[in-house]
């Protein structure tokens, strides 16, 4: 007796914990400094600590009235229905919920490439086939309608990356549209905006319910998350909102009580503390121009709470730099084995990633075999 056959599925790898770093160089914790997952530098927000402190006692109950209270406020805040509001279990479990009502087995899925892994994870589990388009460093990445179009060939669901993780680049919303419009009726396109709150671009359920001069379109979902600027990665909290049309198939792939009572309460919190996000996104700004402005390397323009560096070799420089402290994302899993991706952290954190990434650069990382290796920047 075995699982079906899996090969075509690759594990999804994870930026590295700060714990499991620090048993590996058998220091404190406490002295490294973790840019590597695109997580809250000044941690969740107090309101959501709070509650859930105050929901501990209540989690031997499903989670119901949290659930639909949590469904509402974010529906008030984006100006929809309640039932476009598919909330799951992190923005992950909203790409499945997003898979499971659109996917016949063999329908294809068209994901960007570099590119979140986890778009052809979801879509394989779902007997999706995966097709890629490129975005072309020539081009810093930029993303535009004709981008998608080139590699486009009928897929039911389009996934689009806004800001784009791992590069910062953006889509504006009229080539969105386009992309939307030029594809076929029975195409989803998919605006994933878990940076969403970091970028200073109208969110994409403009087109879903025919705001700012866009007509409506039943044809566009929008992916968020509660992990990024509301600090509760640790949660499983995230949200899909879809078209009115499709309201009445969240009940028939809905995973029962996946967000759960903690979570919701959570969130709830979290969605009041507007003073808490406002910080996070100012701290990712200022963050964001000190390495354009210090780093001895190309930085990208970016409009997530990241920058992609190019170093050269991502792997040695990485891993030099997580011996001296500080671990950032080597990109080789996205496919830019040149590149680190290094998380918007307080200033102290920036400013000593930069620091250490200077180092690295100007002195050389160190391969595998302890041999030091002379960066091609
Ligand atoms: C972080 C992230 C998500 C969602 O993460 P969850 O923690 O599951 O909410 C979705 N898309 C991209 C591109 C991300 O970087």
């Amino acid at each position: 007796m075995h699982p079906r056959d899996l090969s075509d599925h690759v594990a999804y790898e994870a930026g590295r914990g700060i714990e499991e770093v620090a048993r590996e160089l058998e220091c404190d914790p406490a002295d490294l400094v973790k840019l590597a997952s695109n997580e809250n530098p000044h941690g969740p927000s107090p309101a959501a600590v709070v509650a859930i402190r105050d929901t501990a006692l209540d989690v031997s109950s499903y989670p119901k009235a949290a659930h639909t209270d949590l469904v509402a406020a974010i529906a008030e805040r984006w100006g929809v229905t309640d039932e476009q509001v598919w909330l799951a279990n992190g923005g992950d479990g909203a790409i499945d919920y997003l898979h499971r009502a659109t996917l016949e087995p063999g329908d294809g899925v068209l994901v960007p490439t570099p590119g979140f892994a986890y778009y052809g994870m979801s879509a394989r589990y779902h007997h999706g086939e995966v097709g890629e388009y490129a975005l072309s460093r020539a081009d810093d990445f930029a993303q535009t309608a004709e981008t998608v179009l080139e590699s486009y060939d009928g897929e039911r669901v389009v996934w689009v990356t806004s800001p784009h993780n791992p590069t910062g680049s953006t889509m504006a919303l009229a080539e969105i549209e386009r992309l939307a419009a030029e594809t076929d009726e029975e195409t989803l396109v998919v605006v994933d905006e878990a940076y969403g709150e970091f970028a200073d671009h109208d969110s994409a359920v403009d087109l879903i319910e025919g705001r700012n001069g866009y007509d409506a379109r039943d044809d566009v979902a929008v992916l968020r998350t509660f992990s990024k600027a509301y600090g509760l990665a640790g949660v499983r909290l995230g949200y899909a909102v879809v078209p009115g049309e499709w309201s009445e198939a969240y009940a028939r792939v809905n995973t029962p009580f996946a967000a759960s009572e903690l979570a919701c309460r959570a969130g709830l919190a979290a969605l009041e503390d507007d003073e808490h996000v406002e910080r996070t996104v100012e701290t990712a700004r200022k963050s964001r121009t000190a390495m354009y402005e210090t780093i001895d390397a190309p930085v990208w323009d970016s409009e997530g709470n990241f920058v992609l560096v190019d170093v050269g070799d991502a792997t040695a420089v990485a891993e030099t730099m997580q011996e001296r402290g500080v671990i950032v994302r080597d990109c080789s899993s996205f496919g830019l084995p040149e590149c680190i991706r290094i998380t918007c952290g307080t200033e102290d954190e920036t400013d000593r990633a930069i620091e250490t990434l200077n180092e690295v650069l100007a002195t050389g990382a160190e391969d595998a075999d302890g041999e030091t290796e002379v960066t091609d920047v």
